[in-house]
């Protein structure tokens, strides 16, 4: 019996960090979970420190690598990480970090490595055709077409955040207005409620939550404004690209029974008529521990892509190198 390669799979949010230790299979064997400074002088080297202990922990299987998937998107021009919501621009994330960890890294848009996981092990295994949208810290979606992630000619597809609703809008993060992202991520519910003084100065997403559950029609209010927004701009995307499936996933699911009336009335007000009773609906209850496992995969799948990128030989050679490594697939 031979052992199995092993990867390590990391979600990197605005102050946190998840990540599991995986089998091929889907089997997780340790999930860690620690406060993330992306604000820190160099925060590549804190994130190296966070990881190095479950690095070192494996020492009785191949280790192949470790996958990262960040809210942001690699520039597939020049392989520098894009992430905004985390205050990093044009940063040499997989570079920098396999150097400090002598691992081969990948890394992709955190919501790509959660429609990874969903293809290979959730709710998207019965489809071909599929988009995972999440809603949280900001609102993202991924794009699987053909059995395969969509992700455009720059690397940049599925920034449904940025999808602009008004140019007279509240400020983004990206520099611009008005984008879907001001008006649906969880800040910006928060800043919606205060203003219409459904909840308090210092109310969080929790507190929000917590009114809505308590029956505050204004606090309602938001979350039905807030999903009929989402459910029209997800009635573009399918009717666009015809989808056997919309995933919605995320943080901000926990208050999906207050956006889902809202949600579910402008997707199918909105979408192209003939496909309003062909497109499922499911909401995956949220884990970042399944966006950690699906960056994983993308490294325990590696050996087996034609890609031929350099991080991608270098993973093929790890395998290579255990004699008796075997993969369960
Ligand atoms: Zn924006």
């Amino acid at each position: 019996m031979g052992r199995a390669a092993h990867a390590i799979g990391v979600k990197v949010a605005a102050g946190r960090l998840t990540g599991v230790r995986a089998d091929l299979d889907g089997t997780h064997l340790q999930t860690f979970s620690a406060p993330f400074d992306e604000t820190a002088v160099n925060p590549f080297g804190a994130l190296s420190e966070l990881l190095a202990p479950h690095v070192a922990a494996v020492d009785d299987a191949p280790l192949l690598g470790v996958g990262l998937g960040v809210p942001g998107f690699v520039d597939s021009r020049t392989g520098l990480v894009e992430a905004p919501l985390l205050g990093w621009r044009h940063m040499p994330l997989r570079d920098y970090l396999s150097q400090l960890l002598d691992l081969p890294v990948l890394v992709d848009n955190d919501v790509n490595t959660l429609a990874a996981y969903e293809h290979l092990y959730g709710l998207g295994r019965p489809y071909d055709d599929f988009l995972t949208i999440t809603l949280g810290q900001g609102v993202g979606a991924a794009v699987v077409s053909g059995g395969d992630l969509r992700r455009g000619g720059h690397g940049a597809a599925g920034e449904l955040g940025h999808l602009p609703i008004d140019p007279e809008g509240p400020a983004c993060h990206c520099g611009r207005r008005g984008c879907l992202e001001t008006y649906a991520s969880d800040s910006a519910l928060v800043r919606q409620a205060r203003a219409a003084g459904a909840v308090g100065p210092d109310a969080g997403p929790a507190d929000l939550r917590a009114a809505a559950d308590s029956g505050h029609p204004g606090a309602q209010e938001v979350y039905r404004a807030a999903g009929a927004r989402l459910g029209t701009v997800a009635a573009g995307l399918a009717t666009v690209l015809d989808p056997q499936a919309i995933l919605v996933s995320g943080e901000g699911t926990l208050a999906w029974t207050h956006l889902a009336d809202g949600f579910l009335t402008a997707l199918r007000a909105g979408m192209f008529p003939p496909l309003v009773d062909a497109v499922n609906v499911h909401v995956d209850p949220w884990d970042d521990t399944k966006w950690a496992l699906g960056a994983a995969a993308l490294v325990l799948r590696a050996p087996f892509t034609m890609n031929a990128e350099p991080h991608t030989d270098a993973i093929r050679a790890r395998l290579a190198a255990f004699p008796g490594a075997e993969v369960t697939q």
